[in-house]
């Protein structure tokens, strides 16, 4: 491969990618193009801690020297114009090319527009990169009130930090409750109850009509309930949206994303998708999914380095992902879709609980708040294809552990 493999886009996916393909042995040429201009950084942190502390400066995903050990040439601050099939290479902005013989694409994906009246006004915000971060973080340090329009994890993690630094915050849901696509209901009914008990004001069931402004700046939410809420600040989350335009041009197969098969490669062979920008049938679910998070892009960037390599492999992990929203980690294993039946242990009361799903006798998904030791054994269970009788489970920690041990052991022998 004398060009060499070119990955479009530096963040969590694509950085893995390069590092895999070293990792893995590949020697030929490795170039890393991404349009932000900071070296590669972790996004989680922006709406947890780096939006609340003045101080905070971006984590990079790797030192600066990482690149130049590993001959990786990072291109940050390139943007990437157009796949030229045929001539097999990249188009940039500005007119330069980057030919390659196989193009990893790790494009991420962008909030999603928000589409009414005054949604151009000053102090309208969404947040993906540091630069909107810096962008919340200094304006939330001259603003009283902020509307948080989307109750999902990126707005409630945003809204429960600007409380906690004192902002008058509410939250503003369309559906019945938080988190609905992502968590069970019991999950939804404590993460608000616990908003609420620091001051987060929380409307569900409600949208926003109209922002009004004054001297280019957002000055209220009219809201689908008639009331004004008073706002300088309107932080919008309502999702995201995959990155596909490069692929779309190039003619790529797309479905909600940039369509791959079990190897990661799209319909066109020599260019694979991996992260927040692929669509792909999910052995664990059988289900079409293109999902947002850390470990999907990461364990994407190892199997793509491998498939390009020639090594045979099909995408498999198991799912997880986690959030901080004040006083609650969340940790989520598995694919709660089909869920029929749930058990719940713990103690809400004492903010520690988890939500095993079942899909039938199948144990699918398990959902911790504050009982990580849960969720770790829940990526082992579920890794493993261990499904526990939910009166194990309730019989508690000792009693799952041990199921899941003698089960390991009985498979080893
Ligand atoms: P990204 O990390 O978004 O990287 C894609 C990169 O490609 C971007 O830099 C983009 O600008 C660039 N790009 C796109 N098009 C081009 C082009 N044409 N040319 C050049 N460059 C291009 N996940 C969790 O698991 N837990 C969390 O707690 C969590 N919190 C989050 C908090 C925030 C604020 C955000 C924004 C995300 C969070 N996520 C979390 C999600 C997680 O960060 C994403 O799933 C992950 O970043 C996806 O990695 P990716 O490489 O696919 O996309």
């Amino acid at each position: 491969m004398k060009n060499g493999v070119v990955i479009v886009g530096a963040g969590h996916a694509g950085v893995q990618a390069a590092a895999s393909l070293r990792e893995e042995g590949y020697d030929g040429p490795v170039t890393l193009v991404g349009d932000e201009a900071e070296l590669p950084y972790h996004k989680p942190p922006l709406s947890k801690t780096f939006i609340k502390d003045p101080a905070a400066q971006p984590q990079m995903l790797r030192a600066d020297v990482f690149y130049s050990n590993n001959r990786i040439d990072l291109r940050p601050g390139t943007m990437v114009e157009r796949i030229d099939l045929g001539g097999r290479r990249l188009d940039l902005v500005g007119g330069d090319h980057i030919p390659f013989d196989a193009a990893i694409l790790a494009t991420g994906s962008r909030p999603r527009e928000l589409k009414l009246a005054g949604a151009e006004l000053g102090g309208v915000l969404s947040l993906r990169s540091v630069a909107d971060a810096r962008l919340i973080r200094e304006l939330s340090a001259t603003t009283g009130d902020v509307v948080v329009l989307g109750g999902g994890f990126i707005g409630l993690e945003i809204a429960a930090t600007l409380r906690l630094g004192g902002r008058n915050v509410t939250v503003v849901e369309a559906q019945e409750r938080l988190l609905g696509r992502a968590v069970a209901p019991a999950i939804s009914a404590h993460v608000r109850h616990r908003l609420e008990s620091t001051g987060v004001r929380v409307l569900t069931q409600t949208t926003i009509q109209r922002l009004e402004g004054g001297n280019g700046h957002v000055t209220a939410a009219i809201l689908s309930t008639g009331e004004r809420l008073p706002a300088q600040m309107v932080i919008v989350g309502i999702g995201v949206v995959p990155n596909v335009e490069l692929a779309q041009t190039a003619g790529l197969t797309l479905s909600n994303g940039i369509r791959v098969d079990g190897s990661l490669r799209s319909s066109q062979p020599e260019i694979l998708a991996i992260g927040d920008a692929a669509n792909y049938r999910h052995l664990f679910s059988g289900t079409d999914v293109r999902l947002e998070s850390v470990q999907n892009a990461t364990d994407q960037a190892r199997l793509a380095a491998r498939t390009i390599l020639g090594h045979e492999g099909r995408y498999d992990s198991v799912p997880w992902f986690w959030s901080d929203i004040g006083d609650m980690k969340l940790q989520m294993v598995g694919l709660a879709g089909a869920s029929d039946s749930t058990v719940v242990v713990g103690d809400m009361a004492d903010n520690k609980f988890s939500v095993y799903h079942y899909g039938g006798n199948r144990l699918i998904a398990i959902e911790s708040v504050n009982r990580p030791a849960d969720h770790m054994l829940g990526r082992k269970m579920l890794g493993a294809g261990f499904s526990p009788h939910p009166e194990t489970v309730t019989a508690g920690a000792d009693a799952l552990k041990a199921a899941f041990a003698a089960s390991q052991k009985s498979a080893a022998a």
